[in-house]
Order: structure tokens, then sequence, then C-alpha cells
């Protein structure tokens, strides 16, 4: 879990605040399943592709809801671990070359007099030729800690998302949260912290082998019925310590140069409801031979598309996507082949292309 792509932080292209506009050939809104290979097949097309996720991280419900149970329904895995299962789809998605937008939220969609369509994001604004919408269920963001001090030191030993094992060494550290990413943190960062805390409300959900290695640890647990009531800040204006409560109304004061929060995400289709898609509940209804929207040049795929038989699965998400981007790539550059054949072809096309030096015509 340290260092992984997944855990990146915005590597996008900053957004175009008033000077010259970029407008890539197809933005896809949300970086689950969907949206990776929404964007690998992008590229395969040669679009030049952008992805934004209002998350820090890829992966979508795999990586907000259940990174720790197996699937066992994707094509060529006959059982992956949800997060090794989006490490695989980021690693496709990437031989597209798309520019991912972590941790920005698309919160206004609207298509200009010139066809291009303008998104309004927490970054700012961005233009594209097309843009298929692949947000699930909407947003995802990690519920906050609602305990005096959090606010005021989040950035500042607070954590939503823990993104290095070596930000940990030798440190105090204390985990909120029971679920598979709290545990997982605790069993990570005992052998390299100087001391780790785990405090939870109730039973431990996560995975039964990380809670056995979590009983096994020298991690001290302060659960069941215990929680973070105060944070409190040291001279250098960084987290120091935090109380936590019992049940009883018992409290305890713990030091703490760090505090990961892992107690779940929130998804908020919120914005999306405002953009003027024809909605049938809290799905974007498309055409099922192109997946379009009732707006021109804005397709869906995924858990956010709604048509008569439809799955909610990763599997026919990915099938969508392919029918989302033929189309979408079509609608940028209609002399362009709807179907442009097997991957295997195209790859092969490309490689060749690539070993070929282009033969320049020589000027008069
Ligand atoms: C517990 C559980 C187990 C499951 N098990 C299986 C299984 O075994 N097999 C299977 O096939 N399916 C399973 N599913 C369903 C599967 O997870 C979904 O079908 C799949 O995640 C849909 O992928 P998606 O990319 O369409 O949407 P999501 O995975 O929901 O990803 C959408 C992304 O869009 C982003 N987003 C949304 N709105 C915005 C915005 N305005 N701005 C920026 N970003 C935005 C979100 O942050 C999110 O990252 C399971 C679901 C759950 C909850």
């Amino acid at each position: 879990m340290t260092d992984s792509p997944l855990r990146g932080s915005p590597n996008g292209a900053a957004p175009s605040n008033g000077g010259e506009r970029d407008v890539p050939d197809v933005t896809i809104i949300g970086a689950g399943p969907t949206g990776l290979f929404a964007a690998f097949y992008a590229g395969l097309r040669g679009a030049r592709t952008r992805v934004i996720d209002s998350l820090e991280e890829a992966g979508g419900a795999l990586t907000a809801i259940y990174p720790e149970k197996y699937i066992y329904d994707v094509i060529g895995f006959p059982r992956v671990l949800a997060k090794d299962f989006v490490a695989a789809c980021l690693e496709q998605a990437e031989r597209g070359a798309p520019d991912l937008c972590l941790n920005e939220e698309v919160t206004g969609l609207e298509r200009l007099d010139d066809g291009t369509i303008r998104l309004r994001t927490s970054r700012g604004e961005r233009f594209s030729k097309t843009v298929v919408v692949c947000a699930g269920v909407g947003a995802f963001e990690p519920k906050r800690l609602e305990a005096p001090g959090v606010r005021d030191l989040e950035g500042h030993g607070v954590h939503y998302f823990a993104k290095r094992v070596a930000d940990f060494r030798d440190k105090d550290v204390v985990i909120v949260g029971g679920g598979d990413s709290a545990v997982d943190w605790a069993v990570t960062l005992e052998p390299v912290a100087k001391r780790v805390t785990l405090i939870h409300r109730s039973k431990f959900r996560a995975h039964e082998a990380t809670v056995e290695e979590l009983a096994r640890s020298s991690v001290d647990l302060r659960y069941p019925g215990w929680e973070v009531s105060e944070v409190h800040a040291g001279g250098n204006g960084r987290l120091a310590a935090v109380t936590a409560k019992q049940a009883d109304g018992g409290t305890e004061r713990i030091a703490a140069q760090e505090l990961i929060v892992a107690i779940g995400f929130v998804a908020d289709l919120g914005p999306l409801k405002t953009w003027g898609f024809e909605l049938q509940r809290n799905q974007i209804v498309v055409d099922i031979v192109s997946m379009a929207t009732n707006i021109p040049g804005v397709f869906a795929a995924g858990d956010i598309a709604a048509y008569p038989a439809k799955f909610k699965l990763i599997a026919t998400g990915a099938a969508e996507a392919v029918t989302a981007v033929n189309h979408a790539v079509t609608f940028y550059d209609p002399k362009a082949r709807l179907d442009a054949g097997h991957s295997t072809n195209i790859m092969e096309k490309k490689e060749k292309e690539a070993k070929e030096p282009r033969v320049v015509a020589a000027a008069d």
C-alpha cells in the first residue's frame, strides 16, 4: 500500500483559468473502473484524454468502499482483490497516457455556442471536445471527523489519505476507524512508527486475516466504545495530541504527531443533477446504441448510465465505455471509423508507425 501510483497527488495539468484553452478530445468524469477503462480505450483510439476524479486515489467504489473484497466476475481474473484489480486498471489506463486529475470535483458542465464543453471544477475551469461521464453514484469524498480542532489541523498532521509509510517513521500515530483501510494502516505502520494507537467505536469490519494480524501486533487498541473527542495543536501549529473518549465518559490524552482518519466515504451526486441531463432514479438516461446523453457530445457509461435491462457491474461498465468512447471519437472527428477493430491490430499498426520514420515531402 506504500507509494502506490493510486495514492499519487493530483498530476493533471492545471486548469485553464482565463489563459489559453486546453481542449482535449475526451474528458472522462470519474476514475472508477469504468472511467479507467474508458481512458485506456480512448488512448487506443488516439484521443487526447483527461480523467478527473474528486478522490485522491483512482478506483471509484472499489477503492472507497471495498478495497479488500474479492471480485470474481471480471473477465480474465478468476478471483482478484478489488485494490489489485484497480492497480491493473490503472496500469492499463496509463497506456492511453491520460492527463489524470485527482482530488478535483467537477461541479458544472455546459455546452458553449462553438460546441466546446466547459467544465467547472473545484480547481477552476476545464474544456473538452467531448465528455464521457463515468461518475458512478456521485463524487466520493472521505467522511470528515467532527471533533474540535480537526479542520484546522487538516494537512498539519491530520490525514484522510495516508500516502507514504516513510512519513510516519518514528512518529506517534493515531488511527481512527474499524474498516479495511484503518486496520490495514495500523498493521502496516506498526513496525515503522514509534507507537500506533487505533481508536474505534464498535467491532472491526476489516478482512479477518488483517484483524488477526492486528491482534498479534503491538498496536494499542482503544475499542469498542472509544472515539476522538478533540485534537490539539503544538507550539509549531502541527498536531501534538488527541483526546480519546470512552463511552462511559472517561478520557485519555494520547501524544500524536499524525492522525489518520479512515471512517469511510460519502458519495454526492448533487452537482450532476443540475447539468441538464435527463435523469432516472439518480442515473443519466442514455441512448442504448451510442451511450449518448441528451447533451450533444456528452456520453455516459458505468453505474451512472441508465437504459433498459441495465446491469450495474464492472464488466458491463467496460463494454459501455467502449461504446461511449467510439461514439465520442466520431463525434469530434466525423471522418473517424466508428469501429476501429481489435486492439491487436490497432497496437500492431501503432508500433509499425512508430518504427517507420515518416517521409516528409521535401519543399521545392
Ligand atoms: C460492496 C460492493 C461490492 C461489489 N462487488 C462487485 C463485484 O463483485 N463485481 C462487479 O462487477 N461489481 C461489483 N460491485 C459494483 C461495482 O463496484 C460498480 O459496478 C463499479 O464500481 C462501477 O464503476 P464506475 O466506474 O461506473 O463507478 P464508481 O466505481 O462509482 O466510480 C465513479 C467515480 O466517479 C467519481 N465522481 C463522481 N462524480 C464526480 C464529479 N462530479 N467530479 C469528479 N469525480 C466524480 C467518484 O469519485 C468515483 O471515483 C460492487 C459494489 C459494492 C458497493
